[in-house]
């Protein structure tokens, strides 16, 4: 039996989790592809947003939206106090301390690179060392390569092993006088591993050395509370929590924001302007130049109160039975592996089919209305560990059924009959 089989939380049980009723709120489920239903299977690369998120889209677009911060008109007015709501809303699902610990970026990428911009240019200098994992997705690689490049600092890499689990003891012998940052992944987008990051956070703390976690793939499924994790910095994007794109959050502790240098110039992130000088203005507007993502950040909100009404722990649990249904059911066929086998899994099934190609997989699934994800996932160290050059990867939302664990699995069937 695969290892990824395990229970996460017994006192909360996903048998009155009713999917059914859940995906009536959501349209796009109703599609048919080619005549066959849609079985979307690649939420970790974007989930799909119900009713109640693209109807707070549309109640701002049409009775609310104006640029904010910059007039007293009565549209203006709200449009700022809603995004201000909308930055609270975040507050309280993370858990900060405080409203202004919360920017609003792009997204995951963007606060990842306000990050390196802010505090890596400022505070790294050249011999320190960066400590990353080989789990992390290109997002929190790339950034820091160009900043050690830049500065002339050593990126060091927590190894993995064949279940796709960090090497924690591998990760405490990295440390040294020359450490400097570490950033983390606290849930791998290829395999579903969760990392233990708290205790990982503390024992970069012990070290005084300030923790980046990559929440893209975790604050769907788990719940996050940054003062109980006491990370330094954690970042995601609405889309994967059923919200619109162009919109993500960075946490960060107040102290530490105060003490970086801005990302990005222009207007709203400013104290004054003159020639010869520019004040900048407080947390969080001083990372937020430009006109930001207002309409997105307003969805965003809408978006976590609609998980927070179901609740994070009862997502996971059902996501986890469905993440153990569909182990056993790809564990029964011939010639499929399954990569990435960790004891503790969010929903994320990435595998191989013995003789054919990713890319096949997933063109020949299409055609029975199935999407999954082919490729590297944006994580071409973990592949490179795994020695494949892509994988398949399924990977469910609370609103997935077990009949559509069936369609991949027929699917999957399908496809081998295709090509072998
Ligand atoms: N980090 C992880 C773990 C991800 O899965 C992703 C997206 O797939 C990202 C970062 C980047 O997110 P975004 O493209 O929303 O910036």
């Amino acid at each position: 039996m695969n290892s990824a089989i395990v229970s996460l939380k017994p006192e909360i049980s996903a048998d009155d989790f009713d999917a059914e009723k859940i995906r009536a709120d959501f349209p796009i489920l109703k599609l048919k592809i080619d005549g066959k239903p849609l079985v979307y299977l690649d939420n970790a690369a974007s989930s799909q947003m119900p009713q109640q998120v693209i109807d707070r889209l549309v109640r701002y677009q049409t009775t609310q939206h104006a640029n904010i911060n910059r007039a007293v008109h009565y549209l203006s007015e709200v449009a700022t106090m809603e995004y201000h709501n909308a930055r609270c809303k975040l507050q309280q699902f993370v858990n900060a301390r405080e409203d202004r610990e919360i920017i609003f970026t792009s997204g995951t990428t963007d606060s990842i690179n306000l990050v390196m911009h802010g505090y890596g240019r400022k505070f790294i200098k050249a011999g320190d060392e960066i400590i990353l994992t080989t789990l992390e997705h290109h997002s929190n690689i790339v950034p820091w390569q160009m900043l050690a490049n830049e500065k002339g600092a050593k990126i060091r890499v927590v190894p993995i092993n064949d279940k796709g689990d960090l090497e924690v003891d591998e990760y405490e012998k990295l440390f040294n006088e020359r450490t400097k940052f570490v950033g983390l992944i606290h849930v791998s987008n290829a395999l579903g591993t969760i990392n233990p990051i708290k205790h990982m956070i503390d024992f970069a703390h012990q070290h005084g050395i300030p923790v980046l976690i990559d929440g893209a793939q975790a604050a769907q499924h788990i719940i996050i509370d940054v003062q109980a994790l006491d990370c330094d910095f954690y970042a995601f994007s609405a889309h994967k929590l059923c919200g619109p794109t162009g919109v993500g959050i960075l946490y960060g502790k107040a102290a530490l924001l105060e003490s970086m240098q801005p990302f990005k110039g222009g207007g709203d992130m400013i104290a004054s302007v003159t020639f010869e000088e520019t004040l900048y203005n407080t947390i969080p507007h001083k990372f937020e130049a430009g006109t930001p993502p207002i309409a997105a950040a307003i969805g965003f909100g809408a978006a976590v109160d609609y998980l927070a009404a179901i609740g994070i722990e009862r997502i996971a649990a059902y996501e986890l039975s469905l993440l153990n249904y569909a182990t056993e059911r790809l564990n029964d066929i011939p010639g499929v592996k399954i990569i990435g086998t960790a004891a503790e899994k969010t929903a994320v099934i990435s595998f191989t089919i013995d003789g054919i190609h990713p890319h096949d997989i997933g063109t020949i699934l299409n055609q029975d209305g199935i999407a999954v994800r082919t490729g590297h996932h944006c994580a071409q160290p973990v592949m490179q560990h795994f020695n494949v050059p892509a994988t398949s990867r399924a990977s469910f939302a609370f609103y997935n059924k077990k009949t559509e664990v069936d369609a991949l699995v027929a699917g999957i069937k399908n496809v081998q009959k295709v090509f072998l």
